[in-house]
């Protein structure tokens, strides 16, 4: 499979190049230039085969010239290594939790996919791969995590000092070993800059192979299509699912619709957004408005400009009457993703993170106007990372994952820096 630039001004490239590049030469995203189409009996299939077997059906084609069958196998086998179930909250909607992952958050599915990619790539010729990230907490975790041990990669991850929870404070540095976590004495603005100035600096970059590990690597995209799948073979309704995705990046979405155009069976998609409203605009004909993003109960959704909605597009070859049928979008305030916290709990039993509300009443919404359907949502975090407004709403504690456990009892081992650039040049360097 090649991967094409969406801005058509580098040329096409493998999945290797493309995973290790992240972005194309000209900025662009890449994509892949066929989307393969599934078999009925696959989808059959699916519902009867170990979740890996099914998975290497569907990766199989996008690696295909990069990496041999025995490595994708165990690539997959590492990713999903934690259940993904589909759990039912009322009569018509369901919650595919995504959330049971080392870092409680869907982004775990990516991350680990990419970092066994980039592990093997990095052991074939490239010497050590250095993947250089700031974060303002939840990307972070994910990734560290993701890349805990893989050979020939170090992570070298900033992060504000004092501006991010306890649970991500304490997950970010607690690995040790490849994951260098740099405890920056400024705010998330500096630590952006200063990865910006690392990538833009040449001398830097002819002597240490720097990667960013972002949300639009195809790496990290492509992969997020699987546990689709697996919502389908748990699925048990009459008609296909209605399915509402929180939205930020639209990496997530996107890599649903991917699924739906190698033919999942899906009624509807709808994009839940906060009040970051860009594409929820969009769709309801208002053109697309880049905006400031605002910061909501949500945060990992406060995105102004979604990179991937370009992909979006790209999979309806730009036709947005298909796009509208296929797919619409609902923004959903704080108030309303509180009260949606609150009446789950209360109705329903079923505890609520922010970003899983809102995709909770973005469906229910749907679903008012259209009753015989039935759908589920995707529970992107664990409520326990956000455990100051869903312990005020549903005035219950939140029991702690094994998983967490074991972190919040480690030991903090960041290496604090300043705001100068030059820190972290000297820092990275040791990697030559
Ligand atoms: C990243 C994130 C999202 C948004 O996902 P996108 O792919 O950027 O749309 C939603 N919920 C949580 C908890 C996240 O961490």
């Amino acid at each position: 499979m090649k991967y094409y630039s969406l801005k058509h001004g580098s040329p096409p490239v493998d999945f290797r190049t493309a995973t290790l590049l992240g972005q194309a030469p000209d900025r662009g995203l890449y994509f892949p230039e066929q989307v393969p189409v599934w078999s009925p009996s696959f989808l059959e299939r699916c519902r009867q085969v170990p979740a890996t077997e099914m998975a290497f059906e569907v990766m199989a084609p996008y690696v295909a010239g990069s990496m041999p069958d025995e490595v994708l196998h165990r690539v997959l086998t590492e990713t999903l290594s934690f259940p993904i179930p589909l759990v039912r909250v009322t009569e018509n909607i369901s919650s595919l939790e995504l959330f049971h992952g080392p870092t409680l958050a869907f982004k775990d599915i990516g991350a680990r996919f990419m970092s066994r990619c980039l592990g093997y790539f990095a052991g074939q010729e490239t010497g050590k791969v250095v993947v250089l990230v700031a974060t303002s907490g939840d990307t972070g975790g994910a990734v560290a995590n993701g890349f805990y041990n893989v050979p020939g990669v170090e992570v070298v991850i900033l992060y504000p000092s004092g501006k991010v929870s306890l649970v991500q404070e304490k997950q970010l540095p607690a690995l040790g070993g490849n994951i260098h976590a740099l405890e920056v004495m400024g705010n998330f603005d500096d630590c952006q800059r200063m990865v910006k100035e690392a990538f833009a600096d040449q001398a830097l970059t002819e002597q240490v192979f720097l990667t960013s590990a972002n949300s639009i690597n195809v790496a990290r995209w492509l992969p997020q299509q699987l546990y689709y799948i697996l919502a389908w073979a748990q699925w048990k309704g009459t008609t296909p699912p209605v399915i509402s995705v929180p939205s930020g990046n639209f990496g997530n979405i996107c890599a649903g619709l991917l699924a739906w155009k190698s033919g999942l069976p899906v009624s509807h998609f709808i994009a839940a957004c906060n009040v970051n409203d860009v594409v929820p605009r969009f769709l309801q004909g208002e053109g697309y408005h880049p905006k400031r993003a605002l910061a909501t109960l949500s945060n990992a959704m406060d995105v102004g400009d979604p990179s991937n909605f370009i992909r979006i597009l790209e999979l309806f070859d730009g036709n947005e009457p298909a796009l509208r049928q296929m797919l619409s979008s609902e923004s959903i305030t704080d108030e309303d993703t509180e009260k949606t916290i609150e009446t789950v709990y209360n109705e329903h039993g079923y505890t609520l993170d922010p970003h899983g509300a809102v995709g909770y009443l973005a469906l229910q919404r749907y679903l008012q106007g259209h009753p015989a359907a039935k759908g589920y949502f995707l529970e992107t975090a664990h409520p326990l990372k956000f455990p100051e407004s869903v312990e005020r709403l549903t005035k219950q504690s939140i029991p702690v994952p094994a998983q967490v456990v074991q972190v919040l009892k480690g030991e903090k081992k960041s290496i604090i820096t300043g705001t100068d650039y030059t820190s972290l040049r000297d820092f990275l360097l040791r990697f030559r």
